[in-house]
């Protein structure tokens, strides 16, 4: 895995500061990056914003129109180039993104209100991407499917952006980039550094544009021979449609999508750990992940000191601009998120159940971490993608209920548990049915390589991001060369 900096030591902070100062204003004009020979221009124009700076203006991204999408689609060439050199170019790719970490961390602060820690580990993410597929390219028997769309989420608009395309680059497909509307600068940067690298223009084009205009032509396409998405269930549902309706034969959906992630924290749990471990997944990236942990249940006997614990830790955090090395919560990504989870607060605040919630700033789409009362799983009714934890108590003699509940959620992604008792982790292991399962640690951050990541259920379909299974989904066995 990349080396990464470390944000606690001074040397690395003052490497970085210094690396990002150039960037601290630059203005972006973000256009469609497309196949030689098609016009490099769009219709409408999206704003760049900067969620915790209203006043920082980062440009403008021109999006593709649909015609302009489907000329893409014709235009796309498989990248043919022989594996060992699509490795080459790809791990090129990789050192590239490094060297410009830099411009890289000014983004992603001021575009999509990374934290330092979350940026470093997200530009480590996408280089281990790169360097992974890569190299597992070189295992696998099979032809590409042809032309993959990758539509990639605004909370990793990096790492999960730079991940779908390596993965259908290293097997040799041509890839249609449609980057999220709010992260549009970061994958523009993005692209021109695989451009640089050495990938084909055919091989890779840049769509921006929204879900709701090009999305049809780049998922219902005859053309577009396999869907690799990242977002939200109900997206992914009505991309699964768009797909199994058109005029073509069957093309795989690969999705990764939300969760309502729980977490047991028993009696016999080591407190300050499990509360770090808490803090961590639950308000991490202000909740903004999938993995994040949205329900924990603490057993009854421990459930005042954890609470108090918990809310003494909340109490250490610092909410504030991303640009600051000290910052622990940034932003939500939009006044529209913002109002989404505020609404959800605010009817708990109006039940009674509304236990703490931290002051936010007032300028810029803060939310303050917030904590909330339940009685169980069958409380939360959707995904709050956002920095609140809800917490429920139960007894030893509950805990096979417990199961029972994260198990109906229909969401399957992580899962964490907080004891010391083997056996019962054991057991919980073998029971809660989710992708990945956190044993006495966080349950956010998955590394590539060591811990593929995925859910099942309403979470995914699979294959699992970063590991051994994953790019075979983008081949096809039929156009395996025969065997001597
Ligand atoms: N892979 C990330 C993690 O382990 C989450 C990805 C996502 O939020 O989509 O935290």
């Amino acid at each position: 895995n990349s080396r990464g900096w470390d944000v606690n030591d001074p040397l690395h902070a003052g490497q970085i500061e210094a690396a990002r100062a150039p960037y601290a204003q630059k203005a972006y004009a973000v256009t469609p990056l497309l196949a030689d020979g098609l016009a490099q221009e769009g219709g409408e124009t999206l704003e760049i914003r900067n969620p915790a700076r209203p006043e920082d203006r980062l440009g403008t991204a021109l999006c593709v129109t649909p015609a302009l999408a489907a000329q893409a689609v014709e235009a796309a060439r498989p990248w043919a180039a022989p594996v060992a050199e699509r490795r080459a170019v790809l791990e090129r790719a990789a050192d590239l993104y490094e060297a410009r970490h830099g411009e890289i961390f000014a983004l992603l602060a001021r575009e999509a209100g990374k934290t330092w820690r979350d940026a470093i580990a997200e530009l480590r993410e996408a280089v281990d991407f790169l360097r992974y597929y890569a190299a597992r390219a070189e295992q696998e028997p099979n032809g590409p499917l042809g032309t993959v769309t990758c539509i990639s989420p605004w909370n990793f608009p990096l790492a999960i952006f730079t991940g779908q395309i390596a993965a259908a680059l290293a097997t040799g497909n041509a890839v249609l980039a449609k980057p999220a509307e709010t992260t549009n600068a970061i994958a523009f940067l993005a692209m021109r550094l695989l451009h640089e690298a050495g990938v084909p223009r055919a091989a890779l084009q840049l769509l921006p544009g929204t879900g709701r205009e090009i999305g049809p032509v780049l998922t219902g396409t005859p053309g577009v021979g396999g869907v690799c998405f990242t977002g939200s269930t109900a997206t992914a549902q009505g991309i699964n449609r768009v797909m199994a309706a058109r005029l073509a034969p069957c093309a795989p959906l690969i999705a990764e999508t939300g969760g309502l992630n729980a977490m047991i924290v028993d009696s016999t749990a080591l407190p300050e750990q499990a509360v770090r471990d808490i803090v961590a997944s639950a308000f991490q990236s202000a909740g903004q992940r999938c993995s994040a942990l949205r329900l924990l249940y603490v057993q009854e006997d421990v459930a005042p000191a954890i609470r108090k614990m918990l809310f003494g830790a909340m109490d250490a955090l610092r909410i504030g601009d991303p640009w600051q090395a000290a910052t622990d919560v940034g932003p939500v990504i939009s006044a529209e998120a913002k109002a989404g989870i505020e609404a959800h607060v605010a009817a708990a605040k109006a039940e009674g159940r509304l236990l703490k919630q931290l002051r936010p700033p007032q300028q810029g789409t803060f939310v303050g971490p917030a904590v909330i009362e339940v009685s169980g799983m069958a409380d939360l009714t959707r995904e709050i993608f956002g920095p609140v934890l809800h917490i429920a108590t139960f007894r030893a003699e509950e805990l096979d209920r417990v199961v029972e509940e994260i198990n109906a959620s229909g969401y399957g992604l992580t899962f964490g548990v907080h004891s010391r008792i083997d056996s019962r982790v054991d057991a919980l292991v073998r029971k809660i049915r989710v992708g990945n399962i956190y044993v006495n640690r966080n349950q956010i951050g998955a590394v590539v390589g060591s811990q593929p990541f995925g859910g099942e259920g309403l979470s995914g379909t699979g294959p699992k991001a970063g590991g051994p299974a994953y790019l075979a989904r983008f081949t096809r066995p039929e156009s395996a060369p025969a065997a001597e």
